[in-house]
């Protein structure tokens, strides 16, 4: 079965194709970074307009590069929420023209689903239930999936996302958006003596025991504090002690939701994924517990693509989950796939 992914929820245009829903033939990303650049931070109506301008192209690219054409695909899955809703209309005008030219099923569906799926590309099988920790530039949550088709929430953020707080905290020191790479290289200039104390108070130190909540707003709050009260501090030392404080928030949240549901199995996704010390720290973590963990070897496999909504569509088509024209898009997550 062949199965083309569309996704155009935020600041990638992606598209990919897939064979039997593991097999990657073709996966083009265009990321509108440059173009959000000036402004730190993602502007909808110049994001809608970016994947206008690069779906067709991008979906040229991958047909030839995958020698498969528009007659072969046995669906088309698009990502259909969450989003900003002119970006996920472009990717749904396209799946229903190839539907309306070629009647091919569409699997419209949740991109945050798709972020547990990619990891059949790097030859990992579902095995179900697991728990889903998504860590990216929206969103911070940790999710029960019971199946492909259905997410249900254990915890999720209260303010901003992970990946929004090293963006604010790296315009704090002027350095580049977005801000997860620059903050990562900083932080690794720094080795801190045996020891050494936190610079910055624990996040949601107050929060029920059990609850599984996440909440970053207060820590780029304590970062600029910091930095007024002692401006003399190296950017690296600050720089690791915001990723450490960050990190001890998601690994005491990971360690409750295993106590509350039961689940030892860890899918990690995301774009802030690509930060080698939180990969690291949550591998040592899931060794010292006992926990299964996985998470997107390929970096690229980590932040929003087509090849995943492609391979999270496959099995929802095995469920006889399809759609013809009659779908809408959301800006809100959907329990599930519908
Ligand atoms: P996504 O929303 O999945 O496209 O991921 C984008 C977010 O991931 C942005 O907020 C980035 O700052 C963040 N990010 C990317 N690379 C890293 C990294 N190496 N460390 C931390 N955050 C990162
Ligand atoms: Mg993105």
């Amino acid at each position: 079965m062949i199965g083309l992914g569309i996704e155009t929820s935020c600041d990638e245009t992606s598209l990919g194709i897939v064979k039997d829903g593991k097999e990657l033939l073709s996966l083009k990303i265009y990321s509108q970074i440059d173009l959000h650049k000036p402004f730190r931070g993602i502007v909808p109506e110049i994001a809608s307009r970016a994947h206008l301008e690069k779906i067709n192209p991008l979906l040229e690219e991958v047909l030839e590069e995958s020698k498969v054409s528009l007659s072969d695909l046995d669906y088309v899955a698009v990502t259909r929420s969450p989003g900003l809703t002119g970006s996920l209309m472009v990717g749904a005008q396209l799946a229903r023209c190839i539907h309306a030219i070629h009647g091919t099923p569409i699997v419209p569906l949740c991109h945050l689903q798709a972020h547990f799926a990619v990891l059949q590309l790097e030859g990992v099988e579902p095995v179900f239930p697991v728990l889903g920790l998504l860590l990216s530039g929206g969103n911070s949550a940790i999710y029960r999936i019971p199946h492909f088709g259905k997410m249900e929430t254990v915890g999720d953020t209260m303010d901003d996302a992970l990946g929004e707080a090293f963006d604010k905290v790296a315009g704090l020191f002027s350095l580049p958006y977005p801000g997860g790479p620059p903050i990562e290289a900083q932080a690794s200039l720094y080795t801190p003596e045996s020891g050494e104390k936190d610079l910055l108070p624990p996040m949601l130190r107050n929060l029920e025991q059990d609850r599984v909540a996440f909440s970053f707003s207060g820590l780029k709050t304590a970062v600029s504090h910091l930095l007024a009260k002692q401006p003399d501090l190296s950017v690296p030392k600050v720089c690791y002690h915001f990723q450490n404080t960050a990190f001890e928030l998601v690994e005491r949240n990971l360690k409750r939701a295993v106590a509350i549901t039961g689940i030892r199995r860890i899918i990690a996704a995301g774009g802030v994924l690509a930060n080698t010390t939180l990969r690291n720290r949550l591998s040592a973590f899931a060794k010292k517990n006992s926990l299964e963990f996985f998470s997107p070897q390929k970096k690229i496999y980590c932040t929003d693509n087509g090849a995943m909504v492609a391979a999270l569509g496959y099995y929802l088509m095995q469920q006889g989950y399809s759609k013809s024209l009659d779908f809408t898009v959301s800006p809100v997550r959907q329990e599930t796939y519908i």
